[in-house]
């Protein structure tokens, strides 16, 4: 059964096609192709229209040939064949150098479906040496049928290959089809209580539809079986979790946890109780924590974490908290010494006066051998019960003493593997209790397919007596007095004791935005080198220095010290302090070419202000055009500092593929139909479709198709990340 679907093209359909397909659109197995989905259906007539053409335009006719000349060329050696052809709409003259055999296939009358760019010679529209079918050739008939038919199916194709010609090894494959040659990852009693057609009838319908009723049909059920295969995953991941059983299980509230609540410069909020609650109570069970903690832009996420953290080390396990980036690890670790004070130095004479002290290491990517070979053993000798790092944490060769909690921070920025590499740390056969914080809300479905292992804590408030902070968007060529009055408030700010960060999108003119295409290594974009030239020319006697990813992890260090404690005024950065970077006497952020960033980017940014009680100002610089997109998406971070109702705009403005995330790739690239945002209630129906079909029949034995099916996901997804 599986095995017809892993059948190579090759053996199907002849070299020249396989081999085409294959080096265009990377399809290789029968499986590949049925699963190569049209891109788009056309409608008759849709195709046809020559009139209108333009210039460059990638287009497929199907038109009637009118004439046909053959000449010599006057300049140079050679033919040209010219054929007319006719749609009805316009005509279009369809050129061949040197093929004068085509003179014979091409005859005054025939229909054709021509592919191929539009060029213009002579101010005329012409089609030069097209990919061509005529329609009453071999198999044609059924051509013209299908296309009388209606519907026709467009494939995404490539230079190598047509739309056409991929629509004729479908045709080829689906012909060979037999009904019970593919196994059919649906039950039958789901498919009959949801009203879906079966998996033969589907690839029928999605592939050459009698009509777009029938494509609908077709296209809902294969989008709802790749919910379920997800789901079903999903389930089966979480309920193997549940069999796990956890290395620590601190009871309650700890001296540790107690001693450093009752040191805290603030109360914490209900907010912040409540989810603490919600983790004590799964830390304490056998079974290991698998949660998710979503909460804005300074909600004071890593107080929960922390606390979670003494509980486990108060029990004899180890904690760690992994963070994204260096700056945001070191910030963390000196972040958690200072909240503990002599709790966290157990290795320290200070410490010798707290009984339940532990001791906090940090290890990331550009440790000292001896630094790191000193934190190595701390971490696999238990002396510290607290560790916090980077990816770097995540080596073979780190060795846990007993790994009780693994805290991951920004999960956007770590995939599933990550989690599970860690995971695997825990003494003999235990699993370590793991909490995933993320300051990007996501909306619930969204959290269900990528997050569909976990279980989900909001932490919807943010500590009362958080500061304002007001937004502006400032135009440099139309207000050119604004960025003069942007760099006095800076020097205002400055002068009154507080904090200034300025953003720009690169470090210098060779650096290349990341996230864009573009190479364009253009001279209008604001740099940190150019950018801190200025600065320091406008503010003379302030303490400015640049922070970005260029630089070693001692200099960046070098530069949070002196923005935490004041010695350093002003820090003309790059995206590095996006995450997490928390200086309460920071009041203002300045960020050039804001419109270079997305809405999430920029409300992680304006989080770094107005974080203690003192209220900040964040400036969008950004020569946007008035009532263009961009412009519209910076008002809206003006407008509001709701992460929630931006995240839910931001959705409404990005890309599908955008909403999943770098990290979350393997997940996306296994998505054909699925659509995150628009397809919620398929999801909301599979998931529960699919914790009924896990607690009916755990180990999927009943159904051999949907385990085949996940099984191919796993592999898929598996290969996607190797290659990434
Ligand atoms: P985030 O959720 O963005 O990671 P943090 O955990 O960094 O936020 O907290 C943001 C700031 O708020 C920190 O300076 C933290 O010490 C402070 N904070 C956390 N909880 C409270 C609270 N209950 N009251 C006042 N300030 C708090
Ligand atoms: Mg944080």
């Amino acid at each position: 059964m599986a095995g017809w679907l892993d059948t190579k093209l090759r053996g199907v359909l002849g070299g020249r096609t396989a081999g085409a397909l294959e080096r265009g659109l990377g399809l290789v197995t029968v499986g590949d192709l049925i699963r190569h989905y049209p891109r788009r259906y056309a409608e008759r007539g849709e195709l046809t229209a020559i009139a209108g053409l333009q210039d460059g335009d990638h287009v497929t006719i199907v038109a009637d040939i009118a004439s046909v000349t053959s000449r010599r060329m006057r300049a140079k050696k050679g033919s040209v064949l010219e054929v007319l052809v006719t749609d009805g709409t316009d005509s279009l003259t369809i050129t061949f150098f040197n093929q004068p055999w085509r003179e014979r296939e091409l005859r005054v009358g025939e229909r054709g479906l021509f592919a191929g760019t539009i060029s213009s010679y002579r101010d005329k529209r012409q089609l030069a040496h097209p990919q061509y079918l005529l329609l009453n050739e071999h198999g044609g008939e059924e051509q013209v049928e299908r296309f009388a038919g209606a519907v026709i199916p467009v494939y995404r194709s490539s230079k190598s290959i047509t739309s056409w010609q991929i629509q004729s090894s479908v045709d080829l494959v689906l012909d060979t089809l037999a009904a019970d040659a593919i196994g059919d990852p649906i039950p039958a009693d789901v498919r009959a209580e949801l009203d879906l057609v079966d998996v033969v009838t589907a690839l029928e319908g999605i592939h050459r539809p009698g009509s777009m009723l029938e494509m609908e049909q077709a296209r809902h059920r294969l989008t709802f079986e790749e919910a379920l295969v997800l789901q079903t995953t999903l389930v089966e991941r979480r309920g193997l979790a549940s069999g796990y059983q956890s290395s620590v299980q601190p009871e309650e509230a700890s001296s540790l946890r107690e001693a450093f609540d009752s040191e805290l410069p603030f109360a914490l909020t209900e907010g912040q109780h409540e989810v603490g609650s919600e983790i004590s109570r799964d830390l304490a069970r056998d079974v290991p924590m698998q949660r998710l903690l979503q909460g804005d832009v300074g909600s004071g996420k890593t107080v929960v974490a922390v606390r979670a953290m003494l509980d486990v080390v108060a029990a004899g396990g180890q904690a760690v908290l992994l963070a994204p980036t260096e700056v945001l690890a070191a910030q963390h670790a000196s972040g958690i010494r200072r909240l503990l004070g002599p709790l966290a130095a157990a290795d320290t004479l200070l410490g010798g006066s707290a009984p339940d002290a532990t001791s906090l290491v940090l290890l990331t990517g550009s440790a000292k051998s001896a630094q790191r070979r000193e934190a190595l053993d701390a971490i696999a000798t238990g002396r510290a019960g607290l560790v916090v790092g980077t990816h770097a944490l995540l080596e073979e060769s780190v060795e846990f003493h007993r790994l009780g909690l693994v805290v991951i921070d920004e999960q956007h920025r770590f995939g599933v593997e990550q989690r599970a590499a860690l995971a695997k740390r825990a003494p003999d056969g235990t699993h370590p209790h793991v909490l995933v914080m993320t300051a990007t809300p996501i909306p619930r479905t969204v959290a269900m397919t990528v997050f569909g292992d976990l279980d989900i804590s909001t932490l919807a408030q943010v500590p009362a007596g958080r500061a304002e902070v007001t937004t502006h968007v400032v135009d440099p060529t139309s207000q050119p007095r604004h960025v003069d009055r942007l760099w006095e408030r800076a020097g205002e700010e400055i002068a009154a004791g507080h904090r200034v960060f300025v953003v720009c999108p690169r470090i210098d003119a060779k650096d290349k935005d990341k996230d864009s295409d573009d190479d364009e290594t253009s001279a209008d974009i604001a740099t940190v080198e150019d950018v801190l030239v200025e600065a320091r020319r406008r503010l003379p006697n302030a303490r400015i220095e640049p922070l970005h990813g260029r630089m070693s992890a001692e200099e960046k260090d070098a530069v949070m010290a002196g923005l935490s404690n004041g010695t350093i005024d002003l820090a003309v950065s790059t995206t590095v302090i996006e995450v997490g970077v928390d200086i309460p006497d920071a009041t203002m952020m300045v960020v050039f070419d804001a419109d270079r960033f997305g809405i999430s980017q920029l409300h992680q940014l304006r989080g770094r202000i107005g974080r203690g009680s003192l209220p900040g100002v964040c400036l969008l610089v950004s020569g946007a055009q008035a009532g263009s997109p961009t412009l519209e998406r910076l008002d809206a971070v003006a407008s509001t500092r709701d992460g929630f109702e931006l995240a839910q705009r931001d959705l409404e403005i990005r890309r599908e593929g955008d909403v999943l995330g770098g990290s979350q790739s393997g997940v996306r690239s296994s998505l054909r139909l699925l659509r995150v945002v628009e397809d919620a209630d398929v999801i909301e129906q599979a998931r529960a479709v699919a914790e009924r079909i896990i607690n009916d029949d755990p180990e999927l034995a009943e159904h051999p198709q949907l385990r085949a099916a996940m099984t191919a996901l796993d592999a898929e997804q598996a290969e996607f990340m190797e290659k990434a």
